[in-house]
């Protein structure tokens, strides 16, 4: 294997790994999914953009001398020594479906989010949801202010999620946390609810806070 790889990989310190049961040594500056590839094993499923943003590549993950069992995502998870790591390859697909065009105005959103997701108000507050997120969003509290209607508040705790799916796995009341936190960043969008941030910034410009440079205008 060695003359497959260059002599900057070869430099680096080599860490031994077991990866879906096959034990690796490979440099520890790879990730999971390279560190697969660097020995030479092919690997399709569960392998989308490779920068985090895909959350195909759900993983569980054992340090070793630790015994936690944590969720990641493989492509942001560098090796070390005696690390173990499983790809998940699922997921249980929801059963949550809805058209935006049939909710006839902001009134009826509340109402609709119940009939769509009637589970959400029966959280049980367990986090799995939060222990599930490779993302470190606070799934369970988004839940929650989604229930109430509270759809922007909820709808930007999810802003960095990857529908991964973990937290609709781990989810003993079958809500589909990422869904839930899907249908509020829609509806927001849809009825044209401006982000907060975006209102602030606004507000500081008509008072003046903030200087506009207009293309052509002498500061
Ligand atoms: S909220 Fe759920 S689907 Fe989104 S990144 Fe976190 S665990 Fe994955
Ligand atoms: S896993 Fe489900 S029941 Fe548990 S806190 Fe999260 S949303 Fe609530």
């Amino acid at each position: 294997m060695a003359d497959k790889h260059s002599m900057s990989e070869m430099d680096q310190k080599l860490v031994n790994v077991k990866i879906d049961g096959k034990a690796i040594t490979a440099p520890a500056s790879l990730s999971a999914i390279q560190a697969l590839w660097y020995a030479g094993y092919s690997r399709i499923k569960s392998v989308g953009c490779l920068e985090g943003v895909c959350g195909s590549c759900r993983v569980l993950v054992r340090r070793a001398g630790n015994s936690e069992v944590r969720t990641q995502l493989g492509c942001q998870t560098l090796i070390e020594e005696g690390m173990q790591v499983m790809f998940l390859v699922f997921p249980r697909p929801t059963h949550h479906t809805y058209k935006l065009e049939e909710i006839s105005s902001s009134w009826e959103v509340q109402t609709k989010f119940h009939k769509i997701f009637p589970e959400a108000s029966r959280c049980r507050e367990c986090r799995g949801c939060n222990a599930s997120c490779p993302k470190e969003i606070d799934v369970m509290k988004g839940v929650a202010l989604a229930a109430k209607g509270r759809f922007r508040e909820a709808g930007e705790l999810f802003v960095e999620c990857v529908m991964c799916d973990l937290c609709l796995t781990a989810c003993p009341e079958l809500i589909a946390p990422n869904h839930v936190g899907l249908f509020s960043r829609r509806v927001t969008a849809y009825f044209h609810t401006r982000p907060s941030n975006l209102i602030r910034r606004l507000e500081g410009l008509q008072r003046g806070k903030f200087k506009v440079n207009v293309e052509g205008e002498t500061p």
